[in-house]
């Protein structure tokens, strides 16, 4: 029975003066289920995942993060370690054990000098957006602002910047780290670089990251926004999309979403975001906002962290979330036919398919310079099922399942997996590819025992 009660992988329920005793060891907080407060704080923004954690540690720093996973070991508890909260999974909670907490973690420090950011384990997108948006500066993350840092840039990390700087893992220089053994590392090109390979995409598998030292860039206004076009142009507007980003300069990140507007009519939106210089950005842009012409254009200089926030109005806190997603690595006809006859069949005004292409930077890095191994696969196609009625998920999964399914014949075999709400073992290997076995070592030296298990599981090899 899962009612909160704290208890071992055994079963066996942990004496609270036990609780208590570590607790007074910690500078951060316990989160109990008899505590006020504990409703919220087992609450993450997909609201369909309902986990009913034994203990919420709100850690104020490394050490009580080492103190937590002292903890955890010693009483053999089962662990999930929550950033931001936005893993549409759920991963951050767990049913009975200990969630370690880093959402009070959320520091931001810029050094302008070197165009370096160092950003708390618990920070979101927007608070590392505010703090180097002060210096003319941006870190590439992800489109949501709401979203954590951590999860995303361990799991790769694609957003408006990806094309002309990379994924997130690509600009991280050092992760300072706590393993499962409970001590402090710095993974970097020089200090255990195993680690720092395997943390580039390799997802939560070895251990709490603490804090990530990010290089960043010069990235203040953008040009940026929505052009808007009916739902019966669909096909259209893809294949525009697909023949104008082929030779469209990296500056332009731009993705094509079918979703439904705020005047309940299905439509697709083709979101452009430039970041290079504004008049060549107007230049490059004509033909995109002549097109068609689309229903609304708002296309505009922002400052950078706008448009991080343009997107949050779509994913409301609260609602029920399920999502897929597959590469595929050429956007045909067919799989543009494919893709616009099932999203013509979404089941909710909150759901959206939305196709978004990553050709550029990622793929300068080799597949096997880091964990994440997906560096040509240019189109991801994310099927977003999303509802408010707590009871009626049924069809939104169904419909979401069903298109991942129709697509999987034109897939590269490979998954995004931050994007995924199943992925089984198969689906987690094909995506790590050529990397697979490797990171089964990184997780034999540094996880042998699975103490690191809810996230996308990678097995320690044999010994
Ligand atoms: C609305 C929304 C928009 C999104 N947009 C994008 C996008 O534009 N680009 C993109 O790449 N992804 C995007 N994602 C996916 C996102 O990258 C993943 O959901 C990611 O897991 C979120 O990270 P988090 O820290 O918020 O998650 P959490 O739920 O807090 O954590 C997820 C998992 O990450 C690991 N983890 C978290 N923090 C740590 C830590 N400090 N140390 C070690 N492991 C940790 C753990 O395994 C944990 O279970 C989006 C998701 C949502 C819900």
């Amino acid at each position: 029975m899962v009612d909160g009660t704290l208890r071992n992988r055994g079963g066996s329920s942990i004496e609270p003066g036990i609780v208590e005793e570590f607790a007074a060891g910690l500078a951060g907080q316990v989160i109990q289920p008899f505590d006020t407060g504990y409703e919220a704080a087992r609450r993450i923004w997909n609201a369909a995942i309902d986990r009913h954690p034994g203990l919420i540690v709100r850690c104020l720093g490394a050490a009580d993060v080492i103190h937590a996973v002292k903890f955890a070991r010693a009483n053999d508890l089962l662990v999930s370690v929550r950033g931001g909260g936005h893993n549409v999974a759920g991963r951050a909670l767990c049913d009975d054990g200990m969630v370690i907490d880093l959402s009070a973690m959320r520091g931001v420090f810029v050094d302008s000098k070197t165009r370096t950011v160092q950003v708390q384990g618990g920070a979101t997108l927007g608070d590392l957006d505010r703090e180097t948006h002060l210096h003319g500066l941006a870190v590439p993350t992800g489109v949501v602002s709401k979203t954590g840092v951590a999860g995303l840039t361990l799991g790769g990390g694609v957003g408006w910047l990806v094309r002309k700087y990379g994924l997130s893992c690509d600009n991280v220089i050092a992760f300072e780290v706590v393993t499962a053994a409970g001590d402090r590392l710095t993974a970097s090109a020089e200090e255990n670089p195993d680690l720092f390979w395997g943390l580039r995409g390799g997802g939560g598998n070895f251990g709490v990251v603490t804090s990530f030292r990010f290089q960043a860039h010069p990235v203040s206004m953008v040009l940026g926004g929505p052009l808007v076009h009916p739902r019966e142009r669909a096909g259209e507007v893809l294949r525009y999309y697909r023949d104008f980003m082929t030779t469209a300069p990296e500056e332009l990140t731009a993705y094509t979403a079918l979703v439904t507007g705020p005047d309940g009519l299905p439509a697709t939106v083709m979101f452009a975001c430039w970041c290079g210089d504004p008049a060549e950005g107007e230049r490059v842009l004509a033909p995109l906002r002549a097109f068609g012409p689309p229903l609304l254009d708002a296309i505009q200089p922002l400052p950078f962290p706008a448009m991080q926030q343009l997107l949050i109005p779509g994913f409301p806190d609260g609602s029920f979330n399920f999502w897929k997603a597959s590469f595929v690595p050429a956007l045909t006809d067919d799989v543009i036919d494919l893709v616009v006859e099932r999203a013509n069949r979404m089941q909710s005004p909150l759901s959206a398919v939305v196709i978004e292409f990553y050709g550029g930077a990622p793929g300068r890095v080799g597949p096997t310079a880091s964990a994440f191994a997906q560096r040509h696969a240019e189109y991801n196609i994310g099927i977003i099922a999303q509802w408010t009625d707590p009871s009626g998920g049924a069809p939104h999964i169904a419909w979401a399942r069903a298109m991942y399914d129709a697509l999987e014949s034109y897939s590269s075999g490979h998954h995004l997996l931050n994007f995924q709400s199943e992925a089984g073992n198969e689906v987690v290997k094909a995506s790590f590819g050529d990397n697979y076995a490797r990171l089964t070592e990184v997780k034999r030296k540094y996880d042998p025992q699975n103490f690191f298990s809810l996230n996308q599981n990678i097995p320690a090899a044999a010994a």
